[in-house]
């Protein structure tokens, strides 16, 4: 079981996360054409092709 004081530090550090998921990756959406922020991209394996990228809500489009 956790203390209240350690869970306030874990909260901390997950917002502390959250922010370093925020900025733009290399990665191209393949629906939409624009780069995608990483806490958006979603890759996907495809046979014989390799990594796709996508926005996650793009990709849910098709
Ligand atoms: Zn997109």
């Amino acid at each position: 079981m956790a203390k209240k004081g350690e869970l306030s530090k874990t909260a901390r550090a997950s917002l502390a996360q959250r922010d370093d998921t925020n900025f733009v990756t290399e990665r191209v959406c393949e629906k939409c054409g624009e780069p995608i922020m990483l806490k958006e991209l979603l890759s996907v394996k495809v046979q014989g092709e390799g990594m796709h990228y996508y926005h996650k809500n793009h990709y849910a489009l098709s």
